[in-house]
């Protein structure tokens, strides 16, 4: 249903809205509440111009007024998505609590992309929330995914940050702010376990037939698409963790309604990078027990997807017991997918191009020796990659084995430091200098979250200008936390 707030210009938005045919169960017509003041603090340029919109037209007010939820673009069917998760191990039902979805914009290449705005007031799921989101995690979202993007690496991605000119109040009165998000889609673990929990079939069979459609199209026409879609979605899933393992990245809250179907990194809350190298590193201030962990996250990715299996088993047999014998042999499958990526991964960061049998324990070995060290994760590869004896004691012995081991294979020095130098990123997003950025933007100035933003968009090379961003935070400091955001 059109919306009587239609914005004037077209501004290249050409919205389909493929999720609001779905069974309405799956979600509730909901329009974003305005605000008292849009103002647009971050505008990303170049992905607006990738999905065919209109840079000028939305540089100014009319984007402030659409991206803080003011103004529905033409076409946009505003709706809040119904889910639930398993958040630290237990069910709720959730949904969008703070966030509408706009529709999907299909691009001039012909891609589909939701188009999400988060923190863009109350929907009939946000239970005692207030719908609104506080302009430091938005902020933070939005340097986090996009560095996440330059690094290669599957994620939703951060089109813009609107503030509202209205307090949230949490623990103080803090300034609000709307995250628009583009990501392949919002279909969820806990969209999935959202379905099956209703017991409306019709609504099931859609949603998988929705995600086959939009993530998965060649497994269209499979003799079981359930068990089909579960087997891909656990290989996106190893791939993806494996990517996180390999640059350092810690989700923070890896529940099931923060993973998504697409296999993209989605809902950056606490997450962070790690600096000294510890597989038991956990930021997250809510994270008591440590179960979202650096090193923990694999097993994580793997317990989440058996509560996407329980979510399909209706799907999979008629018996259920079929149905989970079935089920777990892909599984099954995981743990070994998972390893194969990780090996490669690290392989690569090595700059090893050829596979040998004791390629694990040289990783293994060069981690154990990091941990001892207090080594810097991302800062001992580029050291390698130099040449150089990463910083701490007792090197020798390992750097005369991974020699040894680079000397076994034909590739030449320079094709070794090529590879290195392609894998290992220079600059991450260090805690420090975010939080330095976040500090000036709610002092109101947004160019040391610009600077960091372009900075980080460009990782894998060390230049003059990332130089000072690429210094392990100052030792000795309290350890680092991270908070929800909500
Ligand atoms: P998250 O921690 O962002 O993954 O959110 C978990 C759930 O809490 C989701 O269903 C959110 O929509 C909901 N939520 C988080 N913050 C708020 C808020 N301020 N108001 C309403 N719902 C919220
Ligand atoms: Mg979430």
């Amino acid at each position: 249903m059109p919306d009587e707030r239609d914005s004037g210009t077209d501004a290249g938005w050409k919205f389909d809205n493929s999720y609001a045919r779905l069974p309405e169960t799956l979600f509730s017509r909901v329009a974003p509440v305005p605000v008292r003041q849009p103002g647009l603090v971050l505008f990303n340029e170049r992905l607006a111009a990738s999905l065919g919109l209109d840079v000028g037209a939305l540089n100014g007010p009319e984007g402030a007024g659409i991206f803080a939820g003011n103004l529905v673009p033409p076409g946009a069917e505003p709706l809040a998505q119904a889910y639930a998760g398993h958040q630290f191990g237990h069910f709720t039902n959730l949904g969008d609590g703070r966030a509408v979805l706009l529709g999907e914009q299909i691009t001039p290449t012909g891609a589909r992309f939701d188009i999400q705005l988060k923190g863009s007031g109350p929907t009939p799921y946000s239970r005692r929330g207030d719908g609104r989101a506080v302009l430091g995690p938005m902020v933070r979202e939005y340097i986090i995914s996009e560095a996440m993007h330059a690094l290669g690496i599957p994620t939703t991605r951060s089109l813009a940050v609107a503030t509202t000119g209205e307090p949230v109040f949490r623990e103080e009165a803090l300034p609000g702010a709307v995250l628009t998000r583009v990501a392949a889609s919002h279909v969820r673990v806990g969209t999935f376990e959202y379905a099956t929990a209703t017991g409306d079939r019709a609504a099931l069979t859609a949603l998988l037939a929705h995600t086959i459609t939009r993530h998965y199209p060649e497994l269209e026409g499979a003799e079981n698409p359930a068990l089909a879609l579960l087997g891909a979605a656990a290989s996106r899933q190893a791939s993806l963790v494996a990517r996180w393992m390999q640059v350092g990245f810690i989700h923070g809250v890896m529940n099931t309604d923060n993973m998504a179907l697409s296999g993209e990194t989605i809902d950056y809350g606490p997450c962070a990078f790690m600096d000294a190298f510890d597989e038991a590193t956990v930021f997250s201030s809510i994270d008591r027990h440590g179960r979202y962990a650096y090193g923990n996250q694999p097993r994580i990715a793997q317990w989440n997807l058996a509560r996407l299996a329980e979510g399909l088993l209706p799907l999979i047999a008629e018996k259920e017991e079929e149905a989970i014998r079935l089920a777990e042999g892909v599984l099954g499958k995981f743990a070994d997918e998972f390893q194969g990526h990780w090996l490669e991964g690290f392989r690569s960061k090595l700059g090893l191009f050829t596979a040998e049998a004791g390629d694990e324990a040289l990783i293994r070995d060069l981690l154990a020796l990091m941990k001892d060290s207090g080594a810097d994760f991302t800062n001992t590869f580029i050291a390698l990659a130099k040449g150089d004896t990463p910083e701490g004691g007792g090197w020798t012995a390992w750097m005369d084995r991974w020699k040894a081991r680079l000397a076994s294979q034909p590739q030449t020095e320079s094709e070794v430091i090529a590879r290195m130098r392609s894998v290992n990123p220079a600059v991450i997003p260090r805690n420090h200098r975010v939080e330095e950025a976040l500090a000036a933007a709610m002092e109101g100035d947004f160019s040391k979250v610009q600077r960091l933003v372009q900075v980080l968009s460009d990782p894998f090379a060390e230049t003059m200008e990332n130089e000072a961003f690429r210094k392990p935070p100052p030792s000795g400091g309290e350890p680092y936390r991270t908070f929800c955001g909500t």
